[in-house]
């Protein structure tokens, strides 16, 4: 008897159920909210919404009842502190989850609106150059805010070459660099690509960019609580990322901001709201931003939000960056298996990199009916993936809700949908949220 499994055996459902024996998450499923109405649904969209912690209920009912309801306004300074909380909660991420050091994160507003208070700041640094460098295919927003930024500035955006499957590679950064000589006030760039979910060589692309006295601005939001990060160690100078995609913390949850130490007291925020000011209950006339990281947030923290994002911060944390890394490249590592053994034939082509070092939590496959095929999972199979036009089915198994087995019974709901035709009584046109 041969102990090395056949090729085959991979793709019988008895291999994904022996990977779920072996899981050492596979306990933290139950500390995450599955819908007791609806067991069949398979949820693969974590990485755009990730499911609630089981203790967020609570969670958002002590701040109402307890530090809202009954320590009223005093809860600010005392108690519990809400002052602090958004460089309390900046530090489990940055420490736990991103490798950063503490006093470089704070969690506040929403990743666009963080994205252009550091852009802003590096482009202050810059009055004398004019281009500003972004991937081609880059999260719209991104895309967005610093259209509108160079825009208001008589500045250029210009795109960084890349494959639409691998991402950005430090050849591609080289030569945007390089073809703008000398002209580059800053380069941002998504750690891991919210399309194909490339994910890139931070080190590399840090170390080239200095080299040309650029800085970079880094998008975690795909990348967070699904890849391990070491923000110091790969010389990271600035990064956003958003909070409610593989940390849990619910729609809308606050984002957070990284600076790193050194560059703090050199960076200006262009939006000098009150809690950014040094000796804030002063009052003072002048604006005097903060000796620390607290000099980027502006005004009053969400504390619902806040406590949200502790807890889905802690919950990752707590399974450990290195295990939920392992575990997310095991379960999209059996996913595109899956796919290319079943899903290739009916006109699937995986569009993600292959190897797991090389990306992130989701896999995107590319089918030129995906919206119909979207629909049809979501209405008939209970699966529930997303749609990114013109023709991306995105599966995002967030390793701390998702079995193995629930990937291997979504993609066989996916390939039986699809080669009965059932996706074709959907409609052909997107509807507004996808
Ligand atoms: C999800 C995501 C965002 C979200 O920005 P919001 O301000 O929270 O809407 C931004 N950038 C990237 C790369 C994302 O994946």
């Amino acid at each position: 008897m041969s102990l090395a499994p056949e090729p085959a055996d991979c793709l019988a459902r008895a291999h994904a159920e022996a990977l779920d024996a072996a899981d050492p998450l596979a306990g933290y499923r139950d500390l995450l909210v599955h819908a007791a109405g609806e067991p069949d649904l398979l949820y693969l969209d974590g990485n755009s919404l990730g499911r609630a912690p089981a203790t967020a209920g609570d969670a958002v009912r002590h701040v109402v009842e307890d530090e809202w309801g009954s320590g009223l306004i005093r809860s600010w300074a005392g108690g519990p502190a809400w002052i602090d909380a958004p460089v309390r909660v900046g530090d489990i991420i940055g420490t736990e989850l991103l490798g950063a050091q503490p006093g470089e994160v704070v969690v506040c507003d929403s990743t666009t609106v963080n994205l252009y208070k550091l852009a802003a700041a590096v482009l202050a640094e810059h009055p004398g150059r004019g281009t500003v460098l972004i991937e081609r295919g880059a999260f719209p927003t991104d895309r967005y805010v610093l259209d509108g930024l160079t825009q208001a500035q008589g500045r250029t955006l210009q795109l960084v070459n890349a494959d639409p499957v691998e991402g950005p590679s430090p050849a591609d950064v080289e030569a945007a660099l390089e073809a703008a000589a000398g002209d580059v006030a800053l380069l941002s760039l998504s750690a891991v690509g919210y399309r194909s979910g490339a994910r890139v060589d931070l080190a590399a692309v840090n170390a080239l960019a200095a080299r040309h006295g650029v800085r970079v601005l880094w998008d975690l939001s795909h990348a967070s609580g699904a890849v391990p990060l070491e923000l110091a160690r790969t010389g990271c100078e600035l990064a956003v990322g958003c909070t409610y995609k593989y940390l849990h913390a619910g729609p809308g949850s606050p984002a957070f901001l990284y600076v790193r130490r050194d560059l703090q007291e050199r960076l200006r925020s262009p939006i000098q709201g009150w809690f950014g000011q040094a000796d804030q209950f002063a009052m003072g006339e002048e604006y005097d931003p903060a000796p620390s990281i607290l000099r980027f947030s502006a005004g009053t923290p969400p504390v619902i939000g806040l406590a949200l994002v502790e807890q889905g911060a802690r919950l990752v944390a707590g399974a450990g960056m290195a295990a939920v890394a392992a575990k997310s490249g095991a379960l999209t590592g059996l996913l595109i298996a899956l796919a290319d053994a079943w899903l290739q034939p009916l006109g699937f082509v995986v569009v993600t990199p292959r190897d797991p070092s090389r990306r992130g939590g989701h896999v995107s496959l590319a089918h030129p009916q995906a919206w119909q095929v979207c629909q049809a999972l979501i209405s008939q199979a209970h699966v529930v993936p997303d749609f990114r036009g013109p023709d991306l089915v995105r599966l995002g198994p967030a390793a701390l809700g998702t079995r193995f087995v629930d990937v291997w019974d979504a993609l066989n709901r996916l390939r039986r949908l699809v080669a009965a035709g059932d996706h074709q009584r959907y409609q052909a046109a997107p509807g507004r949220v996808t």
